[in-house]
């Protein structure tokens, strides 16, 4: 079978659990099964279950997470929308969530050796306007996270982490999602765990987490505890915009399934092939891995690696050429046109855009597929 980037890892018993929703439990929208799949993260991240939001993306629980943090912020310049910074080279969905949620995302520069938010760029671009910080967990590295923390509460910033290459990852011992301000997790096809599709939004106050969860349900005040029990509220109140976001219980019923496998399964698979790549490319010239620290516990979603002087053109040709697939994570986005279009320059996050090749990884990949990708690179790199 031909080599894939990237692959959801599902069977049979995803399968069933999805047929016993429409079989048996014949109520496929936002329910107990819902409930459940909450009530499960909450118990793996060890947190209360009050405080998981699941949704229907990770962009929907990003955007969730901006607007929670824009309820009671003080804005200066009352004219001019509020301001998210963010690192450039980041999926378009952390960009499209600040926007949605009506805040201008500012870009910021990332740190060559780890394509994480540079601090010391980012605080240049602090305004009266600036309400919150939306650090990256870029290539599943959490490593960056206490300094943001320390940055957002000396600047009076909100911090909407995008974790979405971070489910099970952990920082100085402690899971991503068990700690801070208002942390999103995408359960797209791909992610460490899927929910088909999905996300949720883990807040650390109860203010927060009850305007994410009424969000989700169009702002309709209450509506999750009465969905959750089989009722609904036919004379509720709204008083701020929502959203279509929540989670189906069909998605939900995948996900349960995939939380299950994912310390058994997936980590083990993730972390065996990444550390199968980082020991055959860490001898070879001209490729650098994006720097980790190793007293956090890794579980990588994606395998970008750094080809350095400029030849990475040249490999991504001589890998395609023998059916090995690569991707780019990502093209920076402030040289998107809806975001600059690259009038502003961002000298670290470029040359690193300019290095960045993502290689083969998913759980469905062997051993011999690893081999197989590194000896082809090894052979690029002898050519150039
Ligand atoms: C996947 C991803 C998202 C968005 O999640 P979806 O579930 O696809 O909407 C956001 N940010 C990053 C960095 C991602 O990789």
């Amino acid at each position: 079978m031909a080599l894939r980037l990237s692959r959801s890892i599902v069977g049979e018993a995803e399968a069933r659990a999805v047929a016993r929703i429409i079989e048996e439990d014949g109520y496929l929208g936002m329910g107990a099964e819902t409930r459940r799949f909450e009530e499960e993260v909450a118990a793996y991240l060890g947190v209360a279950p009050w405080q998981v939001v699941s949704v229907n993306s990770g962009t929907a629980a990003l955007h969730l997470g901006v607007f929670a943090a824009l309820q009671g912020a003080e804005v200066g310049g009352a004219t001019d929308a509020p301001e998210v910074l963010v690192p450039s080279l980041t999926f378009v969905a952390s960009f499209q969530a600040v926007l949605a949620a009506g805040c201008v995302p500012v870009a910021c520069d990332v740190l060559r050796e780890t394509g994480t938010l540079d601090l010391v760029d980012a605080e240049r671009r602090v305004t009266a306007r600036t309400i919150a910080v939306m650090p990256v967990d870029y290539a599943s590295n959490p490593w960056h996270l206490d300094e943001t923390y320390a940055f957002a509460r000396r600047l009076g910033l909100r911090v909407v982490e995008d974790a979405a290459h971070a489910f099970g990852c952990r920082q100085h011992g402690r899971k991503v999602g068990s700690f801070g301000d208002l942390v999103c997790f995408s359960f797209d096809g791909i992610k460490n765990i899927t929910c088909g599709e999905g996300g949720c939004l883990v807040a650390f106050d109860e203010e927060s987490a009850r305007i994410a969860a009424d969000a989700r349900l169009l702002s309709v005040e209450g509506d999750t505890a009465k969905r959750f029990s089989g009722a609904r509220s036919w004379d509720p109140d709204v008083r701020l915009p929502g959203w279509r976001f929540h989670m189906s219980n069909i998605m939900a019923a995948v996900g349960r399934i995939q939380l299950a496998r994912l310390e058994s399964e997936f980590i083990p698979a993730r972390r065996e092939l990444a550390c199968l790549y980082a020991e055959r490319l860490s001898g070879l010239p001209k490729v650098a891995l994006l720097r980790t620290d190793p007293t956090d516990f890794i579980v990588p979603h994606i395998m970008p690696v750094r080809i350095l002087d400029g030849h990475k053109d040249a490999v991504v040709a001589a890998l395609q050429a023998e059916n090995i697939p690569t991707g780019v994570h990502y093209k920076p986005n402030h040289l998107l046109t809806l975001f600059g279009g690259g009038r502003e320059r961002l000298p670290a996050t470029e040359a690193l855009y300019d290095e960045l090749v993502t290689l083969p990884l998913h759980p469905g990949l062997s051993v011999e597929d690893v081999e197989t990708v590194c000896a082809a690179l090894a052979r690029a790199l002898e050519r150039v």
